[in-house]
């Protein structure tokens, strides 16, 4: 039996768990401060208010907070100024009646965009939209980790590793990374929920995260360095991380 933690369903199979997981409407919503999952923006509005006394959302991040004071703060934050300069959520809003749920992982929105149109994978429709889905990731790489000075990007990333003592220098932060392997969607998704330091899952090497990104569908296959003044950061991500 494979069971659904969150909302206690079981399943024959891990395939059927999987297919739970990334399309069920249970996971579309979840309460920022229990973990509860709601099927609509609505219900998790309502809970918020009665079990926790807040429903501060700010909609274009899908953030609920605890207080009108920390809603003020966060709309005043880089996390929303990103979050509203989204080139990921402007793709997906970008689509007639495509219900998009903010806080899900930019792959999980695709594969419902997917299914949404019904499209077949050698439509040229399809091609078209993973060409701007495409565009649209490699922007948001940008956005989060492209447009800072070189030592704060080393610093973000290894933050999102749990790299600690954060390094001093530019120098220390490329000998913190060397070795390491991280899924650029992971990364993206770390960035836009302003998640805990070290949630970033980390591989031993590019084998080992290539057999992930495409078991799990998290593709992204753009050179980011392409850009006019790629940082040491994008840089090294290309050299290294990028399943090819
Ligand atoms: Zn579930
Ligand atoms: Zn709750
Ligand atoms: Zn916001």
């Amino acid at each position: 039996m494979f069971t659904c933690n969150p909302c206690n369903r079981r399943y024959d199979d891990q395939a059927s768990l999987d297919f739970h997981l990334l399309f069920s409407p249970c996971h579309a919503h979840k309460c920022g401060s229990c973990s509860k999952y709601f099927t609509s923006e609505a219900d998790l509005i309502a809970h918020a208010a009665e079990a926790h006394h807040h429903a501060f959302e700010c909609k274009p991040c899908g953030q609920v907070l605890n207080s009108r004071d920390l809603l003020r703060v966060h709309r005043e934050s880089n996390l929303h100024e990103r979050m509203t300069n989204s080139p990921v959520n402007a793709f997906f809003r970008s689509w007639p009646n495509f219900p998009f749920h903010v806080q899900l992982p930019p792959h999980k929105s695709w594969e419902q965009l997917h299914m949404f149109y019904g499209w077949d994978d050698q439509a040229p429709e399809y091609r078209a939209a993973w060409i701007r889905y495409q565009d649209a990731l490699a922007s948001e790489v940008t956005i989060w980790f492209g447009d800072v000075l070189d030592l704060e990007s080393w610093q973000k990333l290894c933050r999102a590793v749990g790299i600690d003592p954060l390094p001093g220098t530019c120098a220390d932060g490329y000998m913190a990374i060397r070795n390491l392997y991280v899924n650029l969607i992971d990364l993206i998704q770390w960035a836009r929920t302003g998640r805990v330091d070290g949630e970033v899952k980390r591989w031993k090497n590019n084998a080992d995260l290539f057999e992930y990104s495409i078991a799990t569908r998290r593709i992204f296959e753009r050179d980011v360095t392409a850009n006019d003044k790629p940082n040491v950061v994008l840089r090294h991500l290309t050299n290294c991380m990028l399943p090819r």
